[in-house]
């Protein structure tokens, strides 16, 4: 069990990691699905806002007042023959005009491939299902892309290449020196190759996340959510196992496409080795036709130096092309009106772009961007995009984990301190159990020896007197009043033993009466005077009192008195005096009985007025008895509501002092 809790407690950081970052997962993904919804709404609001002219061709630009969609930036309309019908090269275009053409017209014209953001999941969706997550030996096995990728004019995966693309010498080709230079001073650095875009920015992820459908779909409802959980079960196989991954990766490399690297780092209390850093999307050559070939609309983006511009087209019966670049600003905002709650108290949630920048913030607030707990991309459209969880308290995990490892270490120390006080309780009882028994074995052979010793006695004066051996009258005499203290030693034990046995069954009856303490204790003094006598003992009695009365049983007093009386007998051979005195203190009788003996060990003064206990329990100890004289005492004076105690007197010897209340209760 200790094992146990103390695994429990090293997991408990790692296990609240997992469930914080579940939960933020999935808000992230439902927020991700909203900006994929929303990106399907814009892509309709621009298809509806951008009318396609009766007559194509000449082609006249739509007013811009006529456009009621802020996101509608430069138009453009492309015929069916590659032809640009607009933005027409003049000189009346704007520069944002002019720059749109310099970058697009080889595009538009096919004449160049330009890298086209693919889903890897759906690209690969077949080889993907087909993978077994266990048995991934036969990589090569695997068919390539199902689709035929078009030849590279400008291949973008490898580094290094020349910093001039193609699209950018072309468009050079067909415009003047005039339109150049302003083009080039519009915006100096902006040409680059499109992969440039990607180059050079953060590694480091961990798995790649969803993304939606195309937004560009035109399927019902019902065949939508389908195709959504199959892409979701695709999407599951592709994040769990690694192996797919690098197989699916490296099958799209060998094809020509480039992997994206996302610009976060998330799981950062992962090992390096155990992080994805390979975004979910990646870059495919193809033409303008290959873009536009299957759908009749839809959204591109058009990678451009470090950064990109979102283009929205449409295609007509006649295949000719019209559509727009859409307003980045006015979709930032779109997107950040329908985000939740940005910042709560336990995480701060927004979208971050391309440059890892977020596109709303809560005030106030300054955290290292490219490191979320959780993250997920968004959409082809909006590529290198991530919707991004951060915990509000960045030591949350870390307090809640001590907090609860704290209590569970409380628990886990009381559980073993009561278990330890247990055990003691247990081995201390079993302990006290044996010491009994073994008590116990020695009181049936002490009290055997001491029935035995007397009727010896007995047995051997009778024997004497019986056989006629001419005996003295005087010692014929001494022989019987032996005999006769031998019985009264024998009827003491008994007397004893039976009472102890009435008290163990709770059957012993007290007579208790209206008595005077004065002339019950001479009584006792009187009855055991001559034995004494006889054995060179004085014992006396002292009391200031002529008589004290109180309530009590006179017969169980006797029997207090006559114990601790030939206690000293027994054990105070050497001081030959016992003193028993009688006072009265406040409302009590304080009967106090002393003798000058060896004393009581002060270790020993509670213990020997437990039953069975004796001091010396040896075979070899110098008198034997049976432990019970003074449990019966402590018994006795206990039901008068008294007290027993025992102390060393001065100058040696023990001093039994016993208190009774004279009322009785
Ligand atoms: P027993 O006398 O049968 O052993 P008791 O309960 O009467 O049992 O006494 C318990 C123990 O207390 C004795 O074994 C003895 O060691 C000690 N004891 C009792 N009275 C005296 C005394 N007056 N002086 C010294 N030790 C005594």
């Amino acid at each position: 069990m200790g094992i146990l809790a103390f695994r429990a407690l090293d997991r408990e950081e790692a296990f609240l990691e997992k469930s914080m970052q579940a939960s933020l997962r999935t808000e992230v993904s439902s927020t991700a699905s909203l900006i994929q919804n929303e990106m399907d709404l814009i892509t309709e609001d621009l298809d509806r806002s951008l009318a396609i002219p009766d007559k194509f061709i000449p082609f006249t630009r739509p007013e811009k007042q006529a456009i009621e969609n802020p996101l509608v930036g430069i138009v453009f309309a492309v015929s069916n023959k590659k032809e640009i019908l607009w933005p027409k090269n003049s000189n009346t275009l704007s520069e944002q005009e002019k720059l749109f053409l310099y970058f697009n017209s080889a595009l538009f014209t096919d004449s160049i491939t330009i890298p086209i953001v693919k889903n890897i999941t759906r690209e690969y969706r077949e080889e993907i299902i087909q993978s077994p997550k266990n048995d991934l030996d036969n990589t090569n096995d695997i068919s390539l892309a199902k689709e035929e990728t078009k030849p590279i004019t400008n291949d973008i995966a490898a580094p290094g290449d020349d910093d001039v693309n193609t699209a950018a010498e072309e468009s050079d080709a067909k415009y003047s020196a005039n339109e150049r230079r302003s083009v080039a001073a519009a915006d100096e650095g902006l040409v680059q190759t499109e992969n440039d875009y990607f180059r050079g920015m953060d590694s480091s992820v961990q798995r790649a996340e969803p993304a939606s459908p195309s937004i560009s779909t035109s399927k019902t409802k019902k065949v939508f959510s389908q195709e959504k959980e199959a892409t979701e079960e695709v999407m599951k196989n592709f994040e769990e196992s690694a192996p797919i991954r690098d197989k699916i990766y490296e099958q799209a490399e060998k094809a020509g496409a480039q992997v994206l690297k996302r610009n976060v780092v998330v799981d950062v209390s992962k090992k390096p080795e155990e992080k994805e850093d390979r975004s979910v999307f990646i870059l495919s050559p193809g033409t303008f036709s290959d873009i536009t070939a299957k759908e009749n609309r839809g959204l591109f983006p058009r990678i451009i130096g470090d950064r990109f511009e979102l283009l929205f087209w449409k295609k007509t019966k006649e295949g000719h092309f019209l559509g727009c670049v859409i307003d980045e600003e006015l979709l930032q905002d779109r997107i950040t009106a329908i985000l939740p709650e940005l910042s709560n108290s336990r995480r701060i949630l927004t979208v971050l772009d391309e440059n890892a920048e977020p596109i709303a913030q809560p005030e106030g607030i300054d955290i290292n961007w490219r490191q979320p707990f959780v993250a997920q991309e968004i959409h082809e459209a909006l590529p290198r995009w991530e919707v991004a969880a951060y915990m509000s308290d960045p030591e949350y995990i870390h307090t809640e984990a001590v907090s609860t490892t704290n209590t569970l270490w409380v628990i886990i120390s009381a559980l073993l301190f009561f278990l330890l006080v247990g055990g003691v309780i247990i081995i201390s009882f079993l302990m006290q159990e044996i010491r009994l028994a073994e008590q116990k074995t020695s009181f049936v052979a002490n009290v055997s020896h001491e029935l035995k010793t007397p009727l010896t006695s007995i047995r051997l004066f009778a024997e004497m007197l019986v056989s006629g051996v001419k005996t003295a009258r005087k010692k014929q005499d001494e022989y019987l009043r032996l005999m006769l203290t031998e019985t009264e030693r024998l009827s003491r034990l008994i007397g004893n033993v039976l009472d102890f046995q009435a008290m163990a069954q709770h059957k012993k009856r007290y007579n208790k009466r209206t008595c005077d303490f004065v002339a019950c204790l001479k009584q006792a003094v009187d009855s055991e005077t001559l034995r004494l006598e006889k054995e060179g003992i004085t014992l006396r009695f002292t009391t200031r009192l002529k008589k004290l009365m109180g309530e009590f049983c006179p017969e169980s007093l006797m029997r207090v008195i006559i114990n601790l009386v030939s206690n000293a007998e027994k054990y105070a051979e050497s001081g030959k005096e016992v003193t028993i005195s009688l006072q009265k203190v406040e409302s009590k009788a304080i009967i106090q009985v002393m003798d000058r003996g060896p004393g009581i060990p002060a270790w020993a003064a509670k213990k020997i007025f437990k039953a069975f206990y004796r001091i010396d329990d040896s075979s070899e100890a110098k008198s034997q008895g049976s432990g019970l004289g003074l449990a019966i005492v402590n018994r006795i004076i206990r039901d008068h509501n008294g007290t027993i105690t025992v102390q060393n007197r001065e100058g040696g010897g023990s001093c039994f002092t016993i208190s009774l209340p004279l009322s009785g209760s």
